[in-house]
């Protein structure tokens, strides 16, 4: 059978483990980055590094990679249309222009008729004083991760104790008082085909993600709409591959979409060890027109991300039977940045 030779744009973490799912079903990668010491380089059968706009670096991957798919949103719209116009792109250039912007996320899911926080669009210092949506985060419409681009706004007077860009636009959201945090996985392989995750339990330190939870203690009606809500927004963007979307529930056992990821999620890592397949391989199989097996877990898990310095704990640790480390082979240690992680797995309840 004819095996595709898959392009991956990005080189973190995520890029690793879509190159290492790859490989174990026989499928070849090649690799771009714009940074030379991409931790994906120890993974992928080629990288090739050069800058996302940049013509000569965009043929060079063209003529190597049959398939195209990504793994981080902040990706040139430009770049993608470019290299759609000569092999197919997956997920679609233009769910990737929607998603990458909070703002037109944010409006997407409410056109969908589905509910997320209170929000409101800032282009100006006078449009933030102008605002009521206190206390609030102030999260920049785009190149926003793991917090960054995030002010907490506790009430007007606040706004001057940070020094905000007002060049860049914004929205400020108001603040949930959360419950629980869960996110949903899955995997679209056409019209109504659908592999999806149990939803998973996320506890953020410092708003990264920092422990996941396989199954989420949910309640069944907040379970089934959480997965429901999921495959609507997949159904709707006409997505193909693996995507996860994060929820907020509150106090009150509302359900929030929070954001949208249009590619394999960190929460997602776990099911590299409790499902027969996980969000890698299924989005690899999704993309390249692959079978699609039905999916089943297979054991309860909890993931830590080892952040920062805390990866020097489980480099060379003797580990349970039942402990999967994963070291993503950064070449720089920095406070902040996700390492590697840990899976635990448990028997199923
Ligand atoms: P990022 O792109 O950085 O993941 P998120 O919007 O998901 O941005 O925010 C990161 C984390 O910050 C969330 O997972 C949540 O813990 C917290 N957070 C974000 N927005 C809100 C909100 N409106 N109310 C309460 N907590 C929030
Ligand atoms: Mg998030």
């Amino acid at each position: 059978m004819f095996r595709p030779v898959l392009g991956i744009i990005g080189g973190g973490q995520l890029g690793s483990l879509l190159a290492s799912a790859a490989k174990s079903i026989d499928i070849k990668t090649v690799i771009l980055c714009d940074d030379n010491d991409a931790p994906a380089k120890h993974f992928a059968d080629e990288f090739i590094h050069g800058e996302y706009n940049d013509e000569n670096t965009l043929k060079k991957f063209l003529y190597k990679s049959d398939i195209i798919t990504y793994e981080f949103e902040n990706i040139p719209f430009l770049t993608l249309k470019t290299l759609e116009s000569s092999k197919k792109v997956i997920p679609k250039p233009e769910i990737n222009r929607v998603i990458q912007n909070r703002l037109f996320e944010k409006d997407f899911v409410n056109k969908c008729n589905l509910r997320t926080t209170m929000y409101q669009h800032i282009k100006s210092k006078n449009d933030l004083e102008a605002s009521n949506f206190f206390p609030g985060l102030l999260k920049t419409c785009t190149l926003g991760y793991d917090g960054k681009g995030q002010y907490k706004l506790n009430n007007k007077e606040d706004i001057d104790n940070f020094n905000i860009d007002y060049s860049n636009e914004y929205i400020i959201e108001k603040f949930v008082n959360l419950k629980k945090e869960i996110s949903v996985v899955l995997t679209r392989f056409g019209h109504q085909r659908y592999e999806i995750y149990d939803p998973i339990e996320n506890v953020h330190e410092d708003q990264i993600l920092k422990f996941s939870y396989l199954p989420a203690i949910i309640d069944d009606q907040i379970r089934d709409k959480s997965k429901e809500w999921a495959s609507i927004l997949a159904e709707e963007l006409d997505y193909i591959g693996t995507m996860c979307v994060e929820f907020f529930i509150d106090k009150n056992d509302n359900l929030y979409v929070n954001e949208i990821a249009p590619r394999v999620h960190n929460s997602g890592h776990l099911t590299l060890n409790a499902y027969n397949i996980s969000q890698f391989e299924n989005h690899i199989r999704a993309v390249c027109g692959l079978e699609k097996i039905k999916i089943e877990r297979q054991y309860d898990a909890k993931m830590i991300n080892l952040i920062g310095s805390q990866i020097n704990e489980y480099r060379g640790k003797k580990l349970n039977e039942n402990e999967y480390f994963y070291d993503y082979l950064k070449k720089e240690i920095k406070e902040k940045r996700k390492m590697g992680h840990l899976t635990i797995l448990n028997k199923k309840d």
